[in-house]
């Protein structure tokens, strides 16, 4: 099985102990790419370490998380945008929206994930988009910004049917994660009537991990027990679904 993460911080502190372990032990599990998207300023450096330490089966992202836009972010982004034009990036993420503790900088992180979003344009990259508690707020940027020069996956997908026919409509993929296990996951539901083109798995470790580990810290290994519980609601194989979610990644980030 190629099962392909498309969203984990393995280079989090979280993984200080045993990152080599949790790295082999996607490995053994079948997840043979992990996508790497970038946090702030102080994660490109533990990021790019670990790529190094992996280069054939990782690759890094560079963006600013909404969560982590503040005061100083045109610094940031400037700093990010240098690092952009050393070429050794294969998307622009995570970025987005997130309203969900507050919303003091609302207004910087409009004007960041705009900013973000024409690099991605610039540079012909696809996205790893975040949005918590923002949904009206990031179609209405999606739909003004989208020019078919636009591609990417909103990455912990965990909305309705009518959000996810917005975002496939405005040409995008969707990452699905954990939250697609628990119980009360709505998604569950029109998951079937979903084209299966348009899905890509992802953990979001070390959070969010999926039954039958939920509440622990999540790891990229975990990404079977989503594949499967995925294969289950489809009612397919779990690698017919690791083929075709690997082939859609690899449509949209080129060179994996
Ligand atoms: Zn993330």
């Amino acid at each position: 099985m190629y099962l392909i993460d498309t969203h984990t911080h393995v280079y989090d502190h979280q993984f200080s102990l045993d990152r080599n372990e949790a790295m082999q032990r996607a490995l053994d599990a079948g997840v043979k790419m992990m996508l790497l998207p970038n946090v702030d300023a102080s994660t490109i450096a533990p990021m790019l370490e670990l790529h190094e330490q992996y280069p054939d089966c990782t690759r890094v992202m560079m963006g600013l998380q909404p969560e982590e836009v503040k005061e100083d972010y045109k610094e940031v982004l400037s700093l990010m945008e240098k690092e952009l034009e050393r070429g050794i990036y294969v998307g622009v993420g995570e970025i987005g929206l997130d309203f969900y503790w507050d919303a003091t900088y609302e207004n910087q992180q409009f004007d960041a994930f705009e900013t973000q979003l024409d690099w991605a344009k610039q540079l012909g990259l696809p996205l790893s988009i975040h949005c918590r508690n923002a949904f009206d707020k990031m179609v209405k940027i999606l739909e003004k910004k989208q020019d078919g020069g636009l591609r990417g996956i909103m990455h912990c997908f965990t909305g309705t049917e009518e959000e996810a026919k917005v975002y496939l409509e405005l040409g995008f993929h969707l990452g699905l994660g954990g939250v697609t296990t628990y119980k009360n996951c709505s998604l569950k539901e029109y998951l079937p009537i979903l084209p299966l083109e348009r899905i890509v798995l992802e953990t979001d470790a070390p959070y969010l991990a999926p039954v039958p580990c939920r509440g622990k810290r999540n790891e990229p290994a975990f990404l079977v027990h989503t594949a499967q519980k995925i294969a289950d609601i489809l009612q397919i194989p779990v690698e017919e679904l690791a083929e075709a979610t690997t082939k859609n990644v690899q449509t949209l980030f080129l060179g994996l």
